[in-house]
């Protein structure tokens, strides 16, 4: 059915001609009384005015065209993307939720508990003795744990110049560091695609304000040597960030504290169903151990002074601000929500699917898939054919493909992530559409994808030059 829409929104010029051309308009007086300036204001606006149905089906169209963990698995390594329970909407709906953020604590009672209870489950998930819920995604969680790190050492009187990353990293990552004003010194990966021991102790010394890891790491590997890891950068005076991408992983069965990690943050839009990407804002909210609490962004939630009720409150040495107010308080009321509803055992259980996904599927498909056993993802290598291209053809075959090219350790790298929300046939349906694909004679390789409403687009220019306006291209 989505191949049939997309067939006819291609043959249509334009797709949005029904709405804002062919259709009648109407011409609204807008010329009242208005507090702004002159050149800002409008005498009358033409709106279109097109019926309910044709606006039912020109945006049931346009949804079509694009793909959506509605529409199909979504396989993203990297991203978790997995379906957002109806039900977290219906809780973040709740009228009292929608307050506002300058209220006193006395009227927002219930919202603290709120706050002060994700805090406390964060906390716990993560091994972690102390939460912040403000950073807005999970790349200003970085920025905000590396901060904190830097008024660590600043505070005790070390300058430290240096933060160590694997060379398989996310790209936020050294974005971090850099931002946070460090030099970033890369670590290249061992042969097994983990942490080479070796050549951390050679990277590390007195200038390594922080390690950043992952683990499991970008393809899926879990850091058997974690705790020599954090004995070697602890010796050496750094702090060890956990990058919680990849917590989807580890649900419930293992605790980034308990691994030696002082900082972290989580992507509560990957592994707590919170909406992703153009879904919504996300969250990433940063965990510290007790000697990092102090430093943590204000405000925090903590049980009121009094005895009674919660309070808002101000760490003693706060970096500050990262993002107004809470932070984006409905989408973390969708984590707590997700959290409270599946409880200990539903999170441990989430992520051995995830892990038994992930397994089952590198089993299924033909593709070589370096190392292993992997944990929530992995790697598959498209050898000698071109991952881009491989990519491109599975979208003909009804599924959306993985993260390619990336993590550079596996070449030609398609990074797959099932998440555990698929069940045996879907992933079934998902290691075919690998295997059709990666088997296809290279001209339909080059030439996919041609059953989708655009074909091979510029990836790049649409992140470069993306046109956000909402007139029509002639009118531009
Ligand atoms: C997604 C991701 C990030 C960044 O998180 P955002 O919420 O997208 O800013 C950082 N590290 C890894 C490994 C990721 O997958």
């Amino acid at each position: 059915m989505i191949h049939d829409q997309a067939t006819y929104a291609r043959e249509s010029e334009d797709v949005r001609e029904p709405l804002l051309s062919e259709k009648g308009s109407s011409t609204v007086d807008v010329s009242a009384e208005s507090p702004l300036p002159d050149d800002l204001t409008r005498e009358e606006v033409t709106l279109p005015s097109p019926s309910e149905p044709e606006i039912a089906r020109h945006y049931t169209r346009l949804s079509q065209m694009n793909w959506s963990i509605d529409s199909g698995s979504y396989p993203l390594g990297s991203c978790t993307m997995k379906y957002n329970p109806a039900f977290t909407e219906d809780v973040a709906a709740d009228p009292n939720a929608a307050v506002h953020p300058d209220r006193p604590d006395e009227s927002v009672q219930g919202n603290l508990e709120l706050m002060h209870r994700l805090q406390e489950f964060l906390a716990e998930i993560g091994g972690m003795d102390a939460v912040t819920l403000q950073p807005p995604a999970g790349a200003a969680g970085e920025l905000t744990g590396i901060l904190i790190a830097k008024a660590y050492h600043e505070h005790h009187g070390n300058d430290r110049s240096e933060v160590v990353i694997p060379a398989s990293a996310h790209g936020t990552n050294f974005a971090t560091a850099a931002t946070a004003g460090y030099d970033v010194v890369e670590l290249p990966s061992g042969e097994d695609g983990r942490v080479d021991l070796e050549a951390l102790t050679a990277a590390v010394g007195e200038d390594t304000a922080a390690l950043m890891l992952t683990n499991p790491n970008t393809v899926g590997l879990f850091e058997r040597d974690i705790a020599e890891i954090a004995d070697i950068v602890h010796d050496a005076g750094g702090l060890l960030y956990y990058d919680g991408a990849n917590l989807n992983a580890l649900l419930g069965r293992g605790r980034p504290g308990d691994m030696g990690f002082d900082v972290m943050h989580y992507n509560v839009h990957k592994t707590f169903a919170t909406p992703h990407g153009g879904g919504g804002p996300g969250a990433g909210p940063v965990g510290v151990t007790d000697r990092l609490a102090e430093f943590l962004p204000s405000p925090r939630v903590r049980e009121a002074e009094t005895g009674r009720g919660y309070e808002r409150f101000e760490p003693a040495e706060s970096i500050g601000k990262v993002h107004g107010f809470q932070g984006n308080w409905l989408v973390l009321i969708k984590a707590y929500a997700y959290i409270a509803r599946l409880g200990d055992d539903g999170l441990a259980d989430a992520a051995a699917k995830a892990v038994l996904n992930a397994n089952y599927l590198a089993e299924r498909i033909e593709l070589d898939v370096p190392h292993g056993p992997f944990h929530h993802e992995f790697a598959a290598t498209a050898g000698d054919r071109d991952a881009a291209d491989v990519a491109k053809r599975m979208l003909d075959f009804g599924v959306h493909p993985p993260t390619t090219k990336w993590p550079e350790m596996v070449p030609e790298a398609m990074l797959t992530e099932p998440t555990e929300i698929e069940n045996k046939s879907s992933l079934d349906d998902l290691a075919s559409a690998f295997n059709l694909a990666y088997s296809d004679v290279e001209e339909a390789l080059e030439n996919a994808p041609n059953r989708t409403a655009a074909s091979r687009i510029d990836q790049v220019g649409a992140a470069r030059n993306p046109r956000l306006s909402w007139q029509a291209l002639d009118e531009e």
